[in-house]
């Protein structure tokens, strides 16, 4: 199969996969640099699985529930604990 010295994709610099070809500047991954995300097709569900929200850190997301439970209060104290009474 001869040498083979070339590679034709490099690592992503928005997704840190090696999809980003070369030559066409553009990653098969992700899309990068088109500004959306590549989204996915349904003839591979088993690959949007593996990115689905979750998979990830989930640096915003995962804080939701909480401050949901708190009404997005920002900036305050929370109101004082009041101590249980003696059962
Ligand atoms: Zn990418």
């Amino acid at each position: 199969m001869g040498k083979r010295h070339k590679k034709t994709h490099m690592l992503c610099p928005r997704c840190g996969k090696r999809s980003f070809h070369v030559q066409k500047k553009r990653c098969a991954a992700c899309a990068y640099p088109e500004q959306k995300m590549r989204g996915g097709y349904r003839w591979s569900i088993k690959a949007n699985r593996r990115k689905a929200p979750g998979t990830g850190r989930m640096k915003h997301l995962r804080h939701m529930p909480r401050r949901f439970k708190n009404g997005f209060r920002e900036g305050t104290t929370p109101p004082a604990r009041k101590k249980s009474q003696a059962k």
